[in-house]
C-alpha cells in the first residue's frame, strides 16, 4: 500500500490563533497555562484535521511557539551561556528571552530559512556547548497526539542541518567539532520517542539541497550509521532542491527511508528510481508545499504510477516540504473570486490532493477517475482564462531590446550631469523611504478601507502626514526628501493591488518569524499597470520643498519573491512584466517632475538558488529585470537601489550590473562588514552604506556614525558617498527618529567639512 503523510502543518492556526496568544501573553494579558492551552488547542484542532482528511502518518513535534529549530536548541540543551535559566520563571520565558532578547540579554540571531522568507533562530555554538536533553515539550506532544489517536511521525531537525544552519560564536572554532556530543544526545532522544511506541522519525536535513563543502558531506555516513537502530526508522528528508548528486550515498545510508523533493526538482527522480534498495521507502514531495496553485492530479498521478511500478509497497506520497510556508485553508477566503479561488490549493487542500493520490494508487485509478478528470479541466480553464492573457503585455516583453535594459549614457556621464542638475553637497543624506506609521496613520488606513473614512479625508490626512514628513526633513536638514509612504500597508501589497494580475486573499497568511505573518498576494496574470500608482503622493510631496523628493518603488524582483507566483510561466518572464509595469511608473514619476526614483529591491538576494552552480542564471533575469524597470529615463534622472538584511558581499558584481545610480545598502549591524568586499571589487557607482541599525531602539552617538563613514571613506571616495540609515523608518516613533536622524546630519557636516580644503591663505 502506498502512504500517505505529511512533512508539517502550518502551526499559526487558519486565524492566526497562535499570534494573537503569543502577543496577549506578551503584553501579559494572558498567563503561562492560557498560551500553552492555546497552543494544544491549535496542535489539536491540526491533528485532528490530518487525521480525518486520511492521512496515514500525522507529523508530531511541526509545531512551535516561535520557531522549530530554536524548539530543537531547547531540546537539545545548547542555551547560549547568557541566557541564566535561574533569571527565567519558566521554561517559555527562556524560550522566548532566546528568541527576543530581554532588557539585559540579546537575542540569538535570527535568518532567513534557506530561500524561503520565514526566519529562524540561529543555534550559537562555541567550545562550551554541551548537549543534553534539556525540554520535555517534544515528548508530551507525542503523548498528547496519541491520546488523541493520531499515529504520530516524529519530526526533528537532523543534526547535520542543526549545525550546519548554526554559527561559531568563538574564533578559529569549527562548529563541525560539535558532532561527537551532539549524536549521543540525538541518541537519546531518538530511543525515548521510541520507548512512546513512535515507529517512524522524519529527520529534516535539508542542507544537503546546498552544495555542501566535503567536510560536511563526508560526515553524513558518520551520522546515520551512529543514530541506526537507536529503536526508531528514519526517514531522512531533503526538500527545496534537489539531492540527486548524493543519490549512491543516500542510497546506501542506514536509514529506512528518503524523502526528496520533486516539486522543485522532477528531474531527480530517474536518478533515484533505478535500483532502489529494497530495504528503504521513497516518499516522494510531489504536490507543491510553497505555493498555492492547484495541482495537475493527473500529471502527477502518471508519474507516481510509474514509480510504484518500480517500487510497490515503498512508495510513500507527501508535499514536497512542510506546509509551513502555504496558507491554511481556502475555505476561509469568502471574498476571492469563483474562478481565481477554482484555480488554488492551500495546506487543507493540498492534504486533499494526497489523499486523492493515494487512494488512486492503492485502490486503483478509475477510482479518482472523476477527480482527475475534474484538475485537467481546471487546468485547461485557467491556461485559457482571459484573465491570464493580456496580449499587449507578452508582445512588450517579446518586443524587449538591449536598448531598453541600459541607461544611455555610462555612469559616470551621468553623475556629472546629476551632479551639475542637483548640486548636491559632498557626502548628501537622505533616508530610505519610509517615516514612523503612527497608530493615527494606521487608523486612517483601516478606515478608509473598511468604507468609513472618505476618500477626500483620507487625501486629507494622507496629505497633513506628507506635510509633516516634509517639515521635519527640512527641519533636521537632510538632503534629498522622501514624502514618507504613509499611504502603503505594505511594500509589495500596495503596488500588487494596483496592477492587473494580482489576487487577494483574506487569510492567507504564512508564518514569517515568531507571531509575525505575511499576506503574500497571488500573482496570477500577466501583469499590466492601468494607471499611474504614485506619482499623485510624490508630486504633492515635491510642491511643498524646494529641496529634491525622491519618489519610492517596489523593484520587480521583490514584488516577485513576496508574491504566490503563477507557475505557468517562468519567472524571469514575470519579472520582465513587472519590470515593464515599474518602468512605465518611474517614467511618470520623471514627467511629474520627480528626478530622483529609488527602486526598493531588498529580497534580491533572496532568489539566490540553494546551489550556487544556479546563481550566474538568476542573476542574470533578476539584473536584467531590474534595469528594465530603471532604465527608462534622461541620464539626468536619479535611479537609487535600496537593498537590506542579508549578506551582499558574494553578489556585488551582479548588484554593480544593475548600474543603479546609487545605492543604500544595510551595513551598520555588521560594522561595515560588506566594505571587505570593497578591496577585491571597487564598487563603480554611488553607494550609501547604513550608518545605524533601524531595526533597534538604541540611538548611536555622532561620533559612532562619523566613525562608520571613517571607515567607509577608506574604501569608497568621497564623491561617491551617501549618508543613510540602514532601512525604512517605519517602525521606530518620532522622537528617536528625529534625535538619530539629526545626529546623522551632524555627522555628515562634521565629514563635509574635514574634506572640503581649507582654501589656501597665501
Ligand atoms: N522604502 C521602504 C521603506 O523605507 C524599504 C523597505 C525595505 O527595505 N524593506 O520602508
Ligand atoms: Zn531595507
Amino acid at each position: 500500500m502506498a502512504l500517505t503523510h505529511n512533512l508539517g502543518f502550518p502551526r499559526i492556526g487558519a486565524r492566526r490563533e497562535l499570534k494573537q496568544a503569543l502577543e496577549a501573553y506578551w503584553r501579559r494579558e494572558i498567563d503561562v497555562q492560557q498560551l500553552k492551552d492555546q497552543a494544544k488547542a491549535i496542535r489539536k484542532k491540526n491533528w485532528l484535521l490530518q487525521k480525518e482528511a486520511g492521512l496515514n502518518l500525522i507529523p508530531v513535534g511541526d509545531f512551535a511557539l516561535y520557531d522549530h529549530m530554536l524548539n530543537m536548541s531547547i531540546l537539545l540543551g545548547a542555551i547560549p551561556e547568557r541566557f541564566n535559566s535561574s533569571q527565567h520563571d519558566t521554561m517559555v520565558d527562556l524560550y522566548f528571552a532566546m528568541a527576543r532578547g530581554t532588557s539585559d540579554q540579546s537575542a540569538m540571531e535570527m535568518t532567513k530559512w534557506f530561500n524561503t522568507n520565514y526566519h529562524y533562530i540561529v543555534p550559537e555554538f562555541n567550545r562550551q556547548t554541551h548537549f543534553q536533553i534539556t525540554s520535555e515539550q517534544l515528548f508530551d506532544e507525542i503523548k498528547e497526539a496519541q491520546t488523541l489517536g493520531i499515529s504520530p511521525k516524529v519530526v526533528l531537525i537532523g543534526p547535520l542541518t542543526y549545525l550546519f544552519m548554526g554559527k561559531e560564536t568563538e574564533v578559529g572554532f569549527n562548529r563541525l567539532e560539535l558532532l561527537p556530543r551532539l549524536l549521543p544526545a540525538y541518541r537519546n532522544i531518538l530511543s525515548r520517542i521510541a520507548a512512546l511506541g513512535v515507529q517512524w522519525v522524519q529527520m529534516d536535513e535539508p542542507c544537503l539541497a546546498f552544495e555542501l563543502e566535503a567536510i560536511w558531506l563526508e560526515k553524513l555516513s558518520e551520522v546515520y550509521t551512529t543514530l541506526h537502530g537507536s529503536g526508531c526508522q528514519l526517514l531522512l528528508t531533503t526538500y527545496f532542491d534537489a539531492i540527486d548528486k548524493h543519490t549512491a550515498t543516500l542510497k546506501a545510508l542506514p536509514v529506512e527511508g528518503l524523502h526528496i523533493d520533486v516539486c522543485r526538482a522532477p528531474h531527480q527522480l530517474d536518478a533515484f528510481l533505478p535500483d532502489y534498495p529494497a530495504n528503504k521507502v521513497l516518499s516522494l514531495g510531489i504536490i507543491d508545499g510553497r505555493n498555492v496553485w492547484r495541482a495537475d492530479l493527473s500529471q502527477v498521478f502518471a508519474t507516481l504510477s510509474k514509480a510504484q511500478s518500480l517500487l510497490g509497497e515503498r512508495l510513500w506520497i507527501a508535499p514536497s516540504c512542510s506546509l509551513l510556508h502555504c496558507p491554511v485553508d481556502l475555505q476561509l477566503e469568502a471574498r476571492l473570486e469563483g474562478e481565481i479561488k477554482g484555480w488554488l490549493a492551500f495546506s487543507v487542500q493540498k492534504l486533499n490532493e494526497i489523499v486523492i493520490l493515494g487512494q488512486g494508487l492503492n485502490q486503483g485509478k478509475a477510482s479518482i477517475q472523476t477527480f482527475l478528470q475534474e484538475s485537467v479541466e481546471v487546468r485547461q480553464a485557467r491556461q485559457q482564462s482571459k484573465r491570464i492573457h493580456h496580449p499587449l503585455v507578452q508582445e512588450r516583453v517579446k518586443k524587449l531590446t538591449q536598448r531598453e535594459c541600459q541607461r544611455h549614457l555610462p555612469f559616470a556621464q551621468r553623475q556629472s550631469l546629476q551632479q551639475h542638475y542637483f548640486q548636491l553637497p559632498l557626502l548628501p543624506t537622505t533616508t530610505i523611504g519610509s517615516f514612523p506609521q503612527t497608530t493615527e496613520i494606521r487608523k486612517a488606513r483601516a478606515a478608509f478601507r473598511k468604507g468609513k473614512l472618505s476618500h477626500l479625508d483620507y487625501l486629507e490626512a494622507m496629505r497633513a502626514e506628507i506635510q509633516h514628513v516634509i517639515r521635519q526633513q527640512e527641519e533636521i536638514g537632510l538632503d534629498v526628501l522622501v514624502h514618507g509612504e504613509a499611504e502603503r500597508n505594505d511594500m509589495v501589497e500596495y503596488f500588487a493591488e494596483q496592477l492587473w494580475g494580482y489576487a487577494f486573499t483574506e487569510n492567507g497568511w504564512v508564518q514569517s518569524y515568531g507571531s509575525r505573518c505575511v499576506k503574500p498576494p497571488i500573482l496570477y496574470g500577466d501583469i499590466y499597470r492601468p494607471e499611474a500608482m504614485t506619482a499623485n503622493w510624490i508630486s504633492y510631496a515635491q510642491s511643498l520643498t524646494s529641496k529634491p523628493v525622491k519618489g519610492m518603488l517596489t523593484g520587480p524582483v521583490t514584488m516577485l519573491m513576496w508574491s504566490f507566483v503563477r507557475d505557468d510561466q517562468p519567472y524571469s518572464e514575470t519579472a520582465l512584466q513587472l519590470a515593464l509595469a515599474i518602468r512605465d511608473e518611474v517614467k511618470d514619476l520623471e514627467q511629474t517632475g520627480i528626478g530622483i526614483i529609488q527602486i526598493d529591491e531588498p529580497a534580491f538576494r533572496e532568489g539566490l538558488p540553494l546551489k550556487k552552480s544556479a546563481w550566474a542564471g538568476y542573476l542574470k533575469w533578476a539584473v536584467q529585470a531590474f534595469r528594465v524597470a530603471s532604465s527608462g529615463v534622461k541620464d539626468q534622472t536619479q535611479i537609487h537601489t535600496h537593498m537590506c538584511y542579508s549578506e551582499f558581499n558574494d553578489i556585488l558584481p551582479a548588484i554593480a550590473e544593475m548600474d543603479a545610480d546609487v545605492m543604500t545598502i544595510e551595513t551598520s549591524r555588521s560594522h561595515m562588514e560588506l566594505l571587505d568586499a570593497f578591496v577585491q571589487f571597487a564598487y563603480p557607482n554611488e553607494i550609501g552604506p547604513g550608518v545605524y541599525d533601524i531595526h533597534s531602539p538604541r540611538i548611536p552617538d555622532t561620533g559612532e556614525m562619523l566613525a562608520l563613514l571613517k571607515k567607509a571613506l577608506r574604501h569608497i571616495p568621497p564623491h561617491q558617498l551617501w549618508v543613510n540609515p540602514d532601512c525604512g523608518l517605519k517602525t521606530r516613533d518620532w522622537t528617536e527618529t528625529h534625535v538619530a536622524l539629526k545626529k546623522m546630519v551632524n555627522a555628515a557636516h562634521i565629514l563635509r567639512n574635514q574634506l572640503i580644503p581649507i582654501p589656501n591663505q597665501t
